[in-house]
């Protein structure tokens, strides 16, 4: 689903890669986390996926896709494939819970008759159901969180891409979001988590990727934090 090939990422000529040489498959269907200190790559990883940026050399693939070569035009259709989840959630703050998710439906030209049956059923999915009406600045960060899921969710993406999702809640408002994570990617969804939480690694045991100083320094299918 995700292949990266001998991937370098140099942002400027002259400064260190922040990705060297980076080779990596994450299979469809895959829960993956993501570890690694504080500017070993993380990020970079996850913007070459969008093409948000590109890179100095090397292939990237998602899924039928493959990202060095797609016209600006077919971006869009990569972007769509690829749901996001950011651990400062990024809701519209105007917009009530299920105008969060209906917007990710009305961008993409889905008729209002689907949004209105869409919508309740997602936010029953993440356990919203009641929360429509609310706007972000009356939820807690759990719930925010669950909005973010269900917006990101909602079209289908091949692949749900978390940076640090649970970075700013609580230990079991954490599991409960990493449950719901877990319940996507078992519906078929490609899942890859970027986190510092090694309670949340460990109880899991899913694929590790741990990265240092843009390189892949460990690749484990059913991995803990480790010593790290
Ligand atoms: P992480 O997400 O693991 O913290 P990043 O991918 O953000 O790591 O950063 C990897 C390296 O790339 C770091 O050295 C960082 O300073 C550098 N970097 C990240 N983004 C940029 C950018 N836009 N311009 C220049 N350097 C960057
Ligand atoms: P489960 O298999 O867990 O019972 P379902 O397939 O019955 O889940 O899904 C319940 C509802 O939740 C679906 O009708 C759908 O609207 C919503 N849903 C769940 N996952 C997604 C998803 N990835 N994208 C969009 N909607 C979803």
């Amino acid at each position: 689903m995700i292949t990266l090939e001998n991937v370098t990422m140099k942002y400027k000529a002259s400064s260190r890669p922040a990705l060297s040489d980076l080779s990596l498959e994450v299979d469809k269907g895959e829960f993956a986390f993501l570890i690694g200190p504080s500017g070993s790559g993380k990020s970079t990883f996850f913007r070459l996926l969008l093409k948000e940026d590109k890179p100095t050399s090397g292939q990237v693939y998602v899924g039928e896709f493959h990202v060095n070569t797609l016209k600006a035009r077919s971006v869009p259709k990569l972007r769509q494939s690829i749901g996001c989840v950011f651990q400062d959630f990024r809701l519209l703050q105007q917009k009530s819970v299920s105008d969060n998710v209906a917007f990710a439906l009305e961008v993409i030209g889905k008729p209002p008759s689907t949004i209105r049956r869409v919508v309740p059923e997602v936010l029953d999915y993440v356990g919203l159901a009641g929360k429509a009406d609310r706007m972000p600045n009356e939820l807690s960060g759990g719930e925010m969180q669950r909005v973010a899921i269900a917006r990101a969710i909602v079209n289908r993406p091949l692949v749900l891409l978390a940076d640090e999702p649970t970075g700013n809640l609580d230990p079991e408002t954490s599991e409960e979001i990493v449950d719901v994570l877990d319940r996507v990617n078992r519906r078929g969804t490609t899942v890859v988590m970027a986190t510092h939480d090694r309670h949340i690694v460990d109880a899991m045991r899913r694929r590790v990727l741990e990265f240092d100083n843009g390189r892949l320094v460990r690749n484990d299918p059913q991995g803990v934090y480790g010593i790290g």
